[in-house]
């Protein structure tokens, strides 16, 4: 028999479950070999030793006398021993911790308010393990004040507002808009403005003197959109175009405009005027309608608020 032998058999082993057969015609010969058990054990089935196929389950240890070794806490396992009476093997078992904390009373680390979520902290008094949990934002506290936030047009509405009385947010917001006579107020406001400049007591003087009434005029220019230091500047540079002024003068000018001391004093100083100059324009002002002594014209500017400097400077420049 050579290799290559067409008449020659392929032979397999036999194994537990099968017999010795070819692989290549399928002959069979002999029978299976059968399992060869080994018996169960506390810890393994009954299992074949040569195919390592299991039947059944492990028998178990068998401890009638558990000892603990340990308890378990709230965080830390346990342990419990004894010795198996059929394989003689000190059998252990852990017993799992049961999370089970001894927690103090919550303590407050820091307090809610109504514009950050506080902090409070628990420890368990077995294993010192600390939780930590957030307090709820408190509530805002409505001042239920409304102010204006958004002034309205004579063609858009407006938005008023309240606010927390603690941090000011905006807790409530309601749009509003101007009734008919503050509408057509506001449009007689704008167009007076287009051409003149005005205080705001003056502005709502000159609404009034068209037939507004009051309530209705200071509405209306309320929510116009109007620097009033501005006004105060337009309005010393428009009477300085026309006519001399004292510093004092024009402040008490824009003050009879209905502006503030403030507005005033804010308007004539921002302006670069030469006071020694307005006492001269001054001076030939009066000059040319009238005749003065030096002393007299001296005094007439004074009165007109130049001080003595600017007045005998004026004097001087005039030719007395
Ligand atoms: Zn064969
Ligand atoms: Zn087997
Ligand atoms: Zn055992
Ligand atoms: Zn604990
Ligand atoms: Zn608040």
């Amino acid at each position: 028999m050579t290799d290559g032998d067409p008449l020659a058999h392929f032979w397999k082993d036999a194994t537990c479950t099968e017999p010795k057969s070819c692989t290549k015609c399928g002959a069979i010969e002999g029978s299976a070999v059968g399992h060869v058990w080994k018996e169960a054990t506390c810890t393994s089935p009954k299992t074949c030793s040569v195919c390592n196929l299991t039947e059944g389950k492990a028998l178990g240890h068998i401890v009638p006398e558990i000892e603990t070794i340990s308890k378990a806490t709230c965080s830390i396992d346990g342990e419990t021993r004894g010795v198996c009476t059929s394989c003689g093997e000190t059998v252990s078992e852990r017993i799992p911790a049961t999370e089970e904390h001894d927690y103090s009373k919550w303590k407050v680390v820091s307090e809610a308010t109504c514009s950050e979520k506080g902090v409070q902290i628990r420890k368990c008094s077995v294993c010192e393990k600390e939780e930590t949990s957030e307090i709820a934002k408190l509530d805002h506290k409505d001042d239920n004040n409304w102010v204006v936030s958004k002034s309205p047009t004579a063609k858009t509405a407006g938005e008023k507002s309240t606010h927390c009385k603690i941090c000011g947010t905006i807790v409530q917001t309601e749009s509003f808009e101007l009734g008919l006579e503050e509408k057509n107020a506001y449009k007689s406001a704008e167009s007076y403005l287009s051409f003149m400049a005005f205080s705001r007591s003056g502005l709502i003087k000159q609404l009034q003197f068209e037939g507004y009434s009051k309530d209705a005029a200071t509405v209306a220019v309320d929510c116009l959109d109007v620097d009033w230091e501005k006004q105060a500047v337009k309005s010393a540079q428009n009477y300085l175009s026309f006519t001399a002024f004292s510093k004092s003068g024009l402040v008490g000018q824009l003050k009879f405009e209905g502006f503030s001391q403030e507005e005033a004093e804010k308007a004539v100083e921002s302006l670069n005027v030469d006071w020694k100059e307005q006492a001269v324009k001054s001076a030939q002002n009066y000059l040319s309608f009238m005749s003065f002594s030096r002393s007299g014209l001296i005094s007439q500017l004074k009165f007109e608020g130049f001080s003595k400097e600017e007045a005998e400077y004026a004097a001087d420049q005039v030719g007395y």
